[in-house]
């Protein structure tokens, strides 16, 4: 009767302490901001089962993944005991699941092996967070409280686990000695029930109880410590992968409040029927922890501060002082001190501090190429490079802060319709030798295209790039494909404008672009530049532009498998070719497997990159820093992806995007290189292979 009344007392305590400090937490979220609906549970539910109890990402880091994999399944068969052990401790009982039978015996079987298989994944932690100095273990958001809160939770789940297998002992000797029967199965504790073989009865009876005691008293205090520690993500994690966002990485959210002011000012008689008229709007993107919408609190409170996203960081990788785990580290920190001050004072109230600037320096925004190398490592699906953009939102809309060159990019873009200083009515150069139709002219026969083929402002403007227009315009033409150019009338997307904080000028751009295709009955559109392509296909919907947007690597492959373009082998015969994936190509499209295939047509030699595919290292060209210095740093971004491709010993490296050409033939310049490896677009490729 005892040992249930101090059972009872101590998890009310447990529970009660846990319910406030939990609570601590929750209350923040009425300060948030709206995101997206939660819907789609079918595939919400998909994305637990794969990314959360599948353990499938953390496998990207194959050792301690599968460490930390084995770690998370055995606590969920071990957690099966804890609450027989609740049973237990309220109703004195005894095993009492064990009228399951053979699903006991293989559950608590399991548990067995699994304590065991923990403490050795724990020691093997430890002594690498203690020993070894592991990188993604470092960065200056790892204080010392980090390693030590680290450290002793992994120390506790070790002394966890001690206990269960010295219960599961006691247990097997005690039925031994009082010749009763054992309920359940324990594999790897009878192996050792020889060592307290020589202890009398009460001995084993004492080690049990201490053990059992023991046990339940650190699982009430772990729970306690979880709140206060990054361990916190053994109760958010799950949850937070099931709130995933379930769009492409290379989606942004679109601002509903920037599109009504916008559609006012092209068309002030317009009847738009968006966001309420009323809606009020605080501030435009992210200044402080009560900007931030729920998502970005939940992960933020999810994050297990493991470090993969920085691990793979471009920015931070190179020296810059961007780590996409401090930006999560941060905005819980700042909601944790801001947070009580608006409980008890308001919202509205300002402690003169904000999590710009106090926390995360303009720099580090500014360093984020929005690769989604980040996001994409993540073990449990946090979104990093959306809450940086919606800083850089609030930065550009608010302040109008922005370095120089991105403001003079915006200038261009709203100007000329292009991020550089060229006029609009030179678009048309890049064709100058070939025959390409344009469609105002295909409009004024009665004709109508196909396609759209949206040629991009690289792809009208840059010098090395307009020749990878005329190598698809080519083959566009040898295809015989219905298709035609906008021509002089073809402005910006507002990619760059978007990726830099600018959703103003995105949407204008957007906005024209949409009625502009609706004037020509566009439906579908054929895109070299992968940030384009990106733009029309997911972002674009949002503001009533749905189109068949297709990339050339897909197109060229789909013409390849269906034999209407047959390449020459002999042309690349054994060159040595890698290939280096485009971020908005891959990450965000998840478009790999087509290249590869069109560049296995051409040559056999295909050698991978250390970091490919969902791995790649980025350019260093996108998240608008072509359009500007990059941040302070050990290197250029270029030349680590460069040091990359060398290390391949291609003589070709492939790229497919405008963006990734420029940066990795600079790379290739610097390095003096150009002799021994080129770097050709796919479509050039292509070009040569049919002697075009
Ligand atoms: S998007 Fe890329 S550059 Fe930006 S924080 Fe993530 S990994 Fe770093
Ligand atoms: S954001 Fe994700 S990958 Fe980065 S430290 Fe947190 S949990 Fe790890």
């Amino acid at each position: 009767m005892l040992k249930q009344i101090v059972f009872s007392l101590a998890l009310l305590a447990t529970l009660g302490v846990f319910t406030y400090s939990a609570f601590r937490y929750i209350r923040f979220f009425r300060f948030t901001k709206a995101d997206f609906r939660i819907k789609d549970f079918g595939r919400r539910f998909g994305v637990m089962f794969r990314v959360a109890i599948g353990q499938t990402r953390i496998f990207r880091f194959p050792f301690a993944g599968l460490l930390h994999a084995l770690v998370f399944w055995g606590f969920c068969v071990i957690l099966f005991g804890s609450f027989e052990m609740l049973i237990d401790g309220l109703f004195a009982t005894e095993k009492s699941l064990g009228f399951l039978g053979l699903i006991y015996d293989v559950i608590i079987g399991g548990g067995d092996v699994f304590a065991l298989t923990i403490a050795i994944a724990i020691l093997v932690f430890l002594s690498r967070r203690v020993f070894l100095h592991i990188k993604r273990f470092e960065g200056i958001e790892m204080k010392h409280i980090s390693h030590l809160d680290a450290n002793i939770a992994l120390s506790l789940i070790f002394l966890l686990m001690i206990s269960l297998q010295g219960m599961n002992i006691a247990y097997l000797q005690h039925q031994h000695m009082v010749n009763k029967a054992v309920i359940g199965v324990y594999p790897v504790s009878s192996l050792f029930t020889g060592w307290i073989a020589g202890w009398d009865l009460a001995s084993v009876n004492i080690l049990y109880q201490t053990c059992w005691w023991a046990h339940i008293l650190m699982i009430f205090l772990f729970v306690n410590i979880l709140p206060y520690s990054k361990h916190f993500h053994v109760f958010m994690s799950v949850p937070n992968v099931f709130l995933s966002r379930l769009e492409p990485l290379g989606k942004l959210t679109n601002m509903d409040e920037i599109t009504r002011e916008v559609r006012l000012m092209l068309d002030p008689d317009t009847a738009f029927a968006g966001p309420a008229e009323d809606a009020h709007i605080d501030r435009f993107g992210v200044k402080d922890a009560e900007d931030v919408s729920w998502k970005s609190y939940f992960d933020s409170l999810a994050c297990t501060e493991c470090g993969r996203c920085t691990s793979v960081c471009p920015a931070n990788i190179t020296g810059k002082k961007l780590s996409p785990r401090k930006i999560m580290m941060d905005l819980r920190a700042r909601m944790k001190e801001k947070g009580p001050l608006m409980v008890k004072n308001g919202k509205s109230f300002s402690d003169q501090k904000s999590l710009i600037r106090d926390y995360i320096s303009e720099e580090e925004l500014w360093s984020c190429t929005t690769c989604n190398a980040c996001s994409r490592e993540c073990p449990i699906n946090i979104n990093q490079p959306t809450l940086i953009l919606e800083m850089r939102r609030y930065l550009v809309m608010e302040e109008g802060s922005a370095p120089g060159q991105i403001k003079a990019m915006f200038g261009y873009i709203e100007n000329n319709g292009a991020p550089w200083q060229f006029s609009q009515g030179d678009r048309m150069l890049w064709a100058k030798e070939i025959e390409v139709p344009v469609i105002a002219d295909l409009f004024a026969r009665g004709e109508k295209p196909e396609f759209l083929y949206w040629v991009g402002c690289s792809g009208a403007f840059d010098d090395r790039y307009r020749k990878v227009s005329r190598a698809f315009a080519g083959i566009l033409n040898h295809l015989k494909v219905s298709y035609a150019v906008l021509g002089t009338e073809e402005t910006c997307s507002g990619d760059p404008a978007r990726r830099a904080g600018n959703e103003m000028l995105y949407q204008m751009q957007a906005l024209q672009n949409i009625e502009l295709f609706r004037k020509y009955g566009i439906s579908k559109i054929l895109t070299t530049c992968p940030h384009c392509y990106n733009i029309f296909k997911n972002e674009y919907p949002d503001l009533g532009g749905h189109y068949e947007v297709v990339n050339y690597v897909h197109f060229i492959d789909d013409m390849i498998d269906r034999g209407s373009l047959l390449t020459n082998k002999a042309v690349f015969g054994n060159t040595r070719l890698t290939y280096h994936d485009p971020c908005y190509l891959g990450r965000a499209n998840e478009i790999y497997k087509e290249p590869r295939k069109i560049l296995n047509s051409l040559s056999p030699t295909f050698t991978e990159m250390q970091r490919n595919r969902s791995s790649a290292l980025c350019c260093g060209g996108g998240g608008a820093q072509m359009f500007k210095e990059t941040e302070p740093g050990k290197k250029e971004i270029y030349m680590e992806r460069t040091r990359d491709v060398l290390m391949t010993d291609a003589e070709v490296v492939a790229t497919a995007c405008p963006f990734c050409m420029n940066m990795i033939t600079d790379g290739i310049k610097y390095k003096n290189k150009q002799n021994e490896v080129r770097n050709m677009d796919i479509a050039e490729m292509i070009a040569v292979s049919l002697n075009l």
